[in-house]
């Protein structure tokens, strides 16, 4: 009960929604990714886009100047989008926070020609269960036959641009998805038809190799935070952070280290934390919290740069003693003025519950 922590509210702030992409083989998970950060490195200041461990922030003002007139940034208050950048469903099912997943939403990629294929369906199966919200990016329409691109456009100036016999041609694979979506139970729609995302699924029509449609897909992204993620993200940012390990390394000259996304609260170099380990928590303290260094300067470098603190949301490496029992998909949790009993017991039963769905899952 977070009224019980009124001295706290001052440091209460919205955060980043984690972003999850998911669907078949080859219909463009990494390319759309890829697309994504590099039209964010292009139109944003330098460093505007930043680099996390295993995740890529692209805050608010590098979304509205890559949507344009589709986002005005006053109607947003969420700071931007997190997008975990190992695509797919491994990864998604393993990665939870309290019983639930991690990614807030998610974006379910398919190929526009190739439609729905078995890997599709897997993947609405988890979102279904999972309860994420997500939108469908329909993907490759730069290969309908005939296409006429335009870098980078939004939806609309692109459709315009293509002759009747294209434009039906596409209109006629996205009905196709959208017949599918129904099939399996969700209502959806065309994102700029459908009004009620809660209802509705939105698909978005997209290029992940020529970038159309790319605004309009970050634009339905933040609008689905911000209408039904709100109360959510509402974190107390300097409280004792809480994360889930993502993967964990053998990093030459710090040992084993956890790559971890922090959802809530914030991580300092001098924290206690508790760790979820093969056989029973681990209980250690930070000797590292690193993050990626710019390109540019680690020929001369380390790859990693060494943090004082990090707040959530946010991808980080946690350099510890300990750490080589710790498990992908395990919780995280900091100590700090907490009772360490108290922490542990959560990260049991977290724990106890991570064991039960991987059970269920067969
Ligand atoms: P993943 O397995 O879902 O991550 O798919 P990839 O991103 O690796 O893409 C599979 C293949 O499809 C690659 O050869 C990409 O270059 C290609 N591809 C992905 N998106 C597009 C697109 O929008 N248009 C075209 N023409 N090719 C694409």
């Amino acid at each position: 009960d977070t009224d019980t922590d009124a001295g706290a509210r001052n440091s209460t702030s919205l955060r980043t929604p984690i972003v999850a992409v998911l669907g078949h083989v080859d219909h463009g998970k990494t390319s759309l990714l890829d697309k994504i950060r590099g039209s964010a490195v292009i139109e944003g200041e330098a460093g505007a886009i930043t680099q996390h461990i295993g995740a890529t922030a692209v805050p608010l003002d590098v979304i509205s100047s890559i949507a344009g007139d589709l986002v005005d940034p006053d109607d947003f208050d969420l700071p931007g989008l997190l997008f975990i950048d190992t695509p797919g469903h491994h990864s998604f099912t393993t990665l939870r926070s309290r019983g639930g997943a991690l990614a807030d939403i998610a974006i379910l990629v398919v190929d526009v020609n190739d439609g729905f294929q078995p890997q599709t369906l897997e993947a609405l199966d988890i979102l279904k269960r999972s309860e994420t919200p997500f939108i469908v990016a329909a993907n490759k329409i730069d290969t309908v036959p005939g296409w006429n691109a335009t870098e980078d456009s939004p939806i609309n100036a692109t459709y315009e641009a293509q002759t009747d016999r294209v434009s039906s041609r596409l209109d006629e694979s996205l009905y196709e998805i959208i017949g599918n979506l129904s099939d399996e139970g969700f209502s959806a729609d065309l994102y700029w038809r459908g009004q009620n995302f809660q209802r509705n699924v939105g698909v978005v029509p997209v290029s992940a190799m020529t970038g159309e449609g790319v605004p309009d897909l970050l634009t339905v992204m933040m609008g689905l935070s911000q209408r039904y993620m709100k109360e959510e993200m509402e974190i107390d940012v300097t409280g004792p952070g809480v994360g889930t390990v993502l993967e964990v390394k053998e990093e030459k000259g710090f040992g084993t280290t956890i790559d971890t996304v922090l959802y809530d609260g914030t991580i300092r170099a001098d924290d206690q934390l508790v760790v979820g380990g093969m056989n029973e928590p681990i209980v250690t303290d930070v000797r590292a919290l690193l993050q990626p260094r710019p390109l540019a300067e680690i020929r001369t470098e380390s790859r990693f740069e060494k943090v004082d603190e990090i707040s959530a949301a946010s991808g980080i490496k946690i350099a510890a003693p300990e750490l080589e029992d710790a498990m992908a998909g395990a919780p995280v949790r900091v100590v700090r003025n907490r009772d360490l009993d108290e922490v542990i017991q959560e990260v049991e039963a977290e724990l106890a519950d991570i064991a039960v769905d991987t059970a269920e899952e067969g």
